[in-house]
């Protein structure tokens, strides 16, 4: 010991040990950093593995994930759509809207023909009827413009088309809130009611894309257990626009527990909406108000929902508000979602609507879509009607 250490001496003084020790400790240094990424790395791809594990299978579709690697392009085709720009969607839309409209047309062609006769007058009236605007707004339209006419002496065509556009705008009222109310403690929740066939299931994903777009994470429930179809297409609908899914693995469970486990999900995974889809059978309607008023109350132990819109099929007509009343009376909607205003020239009905059931136009449905969805602009849609 004494003489290795007496060597170790000289060596030191001679700088060897120090090398060595210097060279030894690099060694050991390497041997101990390797070690630590190998651990770090397996840890990690284990984690990965138990991530996956999905903790609830049964119950949750994940949608699949836009691919974010863009080095190798071959490698990144996004499994998702990528949103159309808002601007650009809404002047396609406009311009849509304006082409299905034959209201404008037929009002601006009565109105050039200049002095106009009784029997014009008439003939306004009825545009205004079959374009659904509906009989009290028709006759309150006819009574002001008859009045303004005659106070201004006038009966100049762009001036009569003018009070028309104003008579319409008021009737729209631009003064209604139309934005979705998504405030309040996370998750905001929205149920979606309506007729099967209005296109429920088409405008939660519709929406759900505009929400996921402006920068929100968003859960769908598919509360509507009667047919599984109807769980695959909103599946289908949360798989293109990236949502997940909440539904039951069994036709028939109950729509409530269903919507109750969506905003489960929504809190544990810090969402910022759940949107719950429904079933809309009427032909037994205590049989409807029970499940609705059921869906509704289990969503509120979390807290009150946000919105209840209704989806009302545009082409429907009179026979749309009837159901629409139905719906008002079980849900107490907060706002109505117009669809297929591109297959019909009864744009009117939403003035009809909105003065039947008291709540705003919020959505219009022009077409099938996945951008086919905008927020009704009063003056815009206005225009568009007029032509
Ligand atoms: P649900 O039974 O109420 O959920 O209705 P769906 O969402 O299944 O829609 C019924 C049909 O209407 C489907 O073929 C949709 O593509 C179609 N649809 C939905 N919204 C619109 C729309 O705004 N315009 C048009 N033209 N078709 C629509």
């Amino acid at each position: 010991m004494g003489e290795s250490f007496g060597l170790r001496e000289r060596l030191w003084k001679i700088g060897i040990v120090n090398t060595t020790e210097i060279i030894l400790l690099v060694v050991v240094a390497i041997a101990v950093l390797g070690g630590a990424i190998f651990a770090a790395v397996k840890g990690n791809q284990r984690r990965d593995q138990l991530d996956r594990l999905p903790d609830r299978p049964q119950v949750i579709a994940e949608p699949s994930q836009p691919e974010q690697v863009t080095a190798a392009p071959e490698l990144s085709v996004p499994a998702i759509e990528l949103p159309e720009s808002v601007p650009s969607r809404m002047q396609r839309l406009r311009a849509r809207l304006a082409r299905s409209g034959s209201l404008g047309q037929t009002l601006l062609g009565i109105l050039s023909r200049g002095d106009l006769s009784a029997s014009d007058w008439e003939e306004l009236e009825d545009t205004l009827l079959l374009a659904d605007v509906g009989l009290d707004s028709t006759t309150e339209i006819m009574d002001h413009l008859r009045t303004q006419v005659k106070v201004e002496g006038t009966q100049d065509p762009t001036r009569v088309r003018d009070i028309l556009r104003a008579e319409l705008l008021a009737l729209v009222d631009p003064s209604m809130d139309r934005a979705l109310k998504l405030d309040g403690e996370a998750p905001a929740t929205v149920l979606m009611v309506g007729v099967n066939g209005t296109g429920k299931t088409t405008t939660v994903g519709k929406l759900s894309r505009v929400l996921i777009a402006e920068g929100h994470t968003v859960l769908l429930g598919a509360a509507d257990t009667f047919r599984a179809a109807a769980a695959d297409q909103l599946v289908t609908w949360g798989d293109r626009v990236g949502a997940p899914v909440v539904r039951s693995d069994r036709e028939g469970a109950d729509p409530a527990s269903v919507a109750f486990e969506a905003i489960s999900r929504g809190q544990e995974e810090g969402v910022d909406v759940v949107l719950v889809d429904t079933a809309g059978r009427l032909q037994n309607k205590s049989g409807l108000m029970d499940e609705l008023g059921k869906i509704k109350r289990v969503m509120e132990r979390s807290h009150p929902v946000n919105e209840v819109l209704l989806v009302l099929d545009a082409t429907t007509g009179q026979n749309g508000m009837k159901q629409a009343q139905v719906f008002a009376e079980v849900a107490g909607i907060t706002g109505i979602v117009l669809t297929k205003l591109d297959g019909t020239a009864k744009g009117g009905i939403v003035i009809a609507v909105q003065r039947e059931l008291g709540v705003p136009v919020k959505f219009i449905g022009l077409g099938e879509g996945a951008d086919d969805l905008a927020p009704f602009d009063p003056e815009g849609f206005v225009d568009a009607l007029l032509g």
